[in-house]
């Protein structure tokens, strides 16, 4: 397992375990699996209203909790000073657990992210988050909240696959010392026919899944790829043992079309 150094100074695994669309039970057990199978990091969110199970995953598997990266988000509708605190012990109360590793703002919401932020800061000064950042965040949220924080966030998670690949929002965040992690990294799934992806794998006897996380890895994106079934959740993890050529890489950076499956940050309505 390769980690990456956050600008805290903490570490992240460079793979985790996406549980998007997973209803409790389903990523009590997915968790439970990958946590067997290598995983380290756990992605949630209040607004999965999953993290009841996510909690339970990380007991069933029977690792020791220092040893597991938890990631959850705050939900657009708890931004706010007060409602950010309380939005965070709730899912802290939901998890089971005393801390976790990663507390993110979900979306950029106007006029709200700024007083969120300060209640993060203060999250991060007690130690019940190891670490706190952004998601969905553009160049332009990123400077006007930087604009005023006392704490710059580690991390950015955004949408990127081979079809969105976001190379001049990446090299912002590389310029910042803000790490990247990639958010629908299978684009969802749409992608593993694509005639490009399965040629390579081919060449390397691995699926268009395993191509495609590893392209992530090659770029130090931090990659968070979702599923619920076991045979899968092995399969995306078992991608340490190959590497991708110059050329590969360049062929699936070509596949990009700037085209999105979920909101523009800068135009949601949620
Ligand atoms: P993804 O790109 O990880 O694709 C998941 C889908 O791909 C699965 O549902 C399954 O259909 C398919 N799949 C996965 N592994 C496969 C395999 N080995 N072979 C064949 N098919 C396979 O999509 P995602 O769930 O949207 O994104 C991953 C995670 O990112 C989410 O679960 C969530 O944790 C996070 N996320 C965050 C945001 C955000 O706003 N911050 C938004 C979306 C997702």
């Amino acid at each position: 397992m390769d980690y990456q150094t956050l600008n805290n100074s903490l570490e992240i695994p460079q793979i985790g375990l996406g549980v998007w669309r997973a209803p409790n039970e389903d990523a009590a057990k997915a968790v439970e699996w990958a946590l067997k199978a290598g995983y380290r990091l756990i992605d949630t969110a209040a607004a999965y209203k999953n993290e009841d199970g996510v909690g339970q995953g990380i007991r069933n598997s029977g690792v020791p909790r220092e040893e597991i990266f938890v990631t959850t988000k705050l939900w657009n509708s708890d931004q706010g000073y007060e409602s950010t605190h309380q939005a965070f012990n709730d899912s802290l109360e939901k998890l089971g657990l005393d801390y976790v590793d990663l507390y993110l703002i979900h979306w950029p919401v106007a006029g709200k992210y700024k007083d969120s932020w300060k209640a993060m800061e203060e999250i991060y000064a007690s130690g019940k988050a190891k670490a706190i950042g952004v998601s969905n965040f553009h160049q332009h949220h990123l400077e006007d909240l930087l604009a005023d924080a006392k704490v710059k966030p580690v991390l950015d998670q955004i949408e990127i696959h081979p079809t969105l690949t976001q190379e001049p929002l990446r090299n912002y965040l590389k310029s910042i010392d803000v790490a990247v992690e990639a958010w629908s990294p299978l684009g969802q799934g749409t992608i593993l026919n694509n005639p490009v992806l399965v040629e390579i794998g081919k060449a390397h006897q691995k699926t268009a899944a395993q191509v495609i996380i590893r392209w992530h890895l090659q770029n130090e994106i931090i990659v968070i790829p979702k599923s619920v079934h076991e045979q899968r959740i092995q399969e995306n993890f078992d991608v340490f043992d190959f590497e991708l050529s110059a050329e590969e890489i360049q062929k699936i950076n070509g596949l990009n079309i700037n085209e999105r499956l979920g909101a523009d940050p800068d135009n949601f309505n949620f």
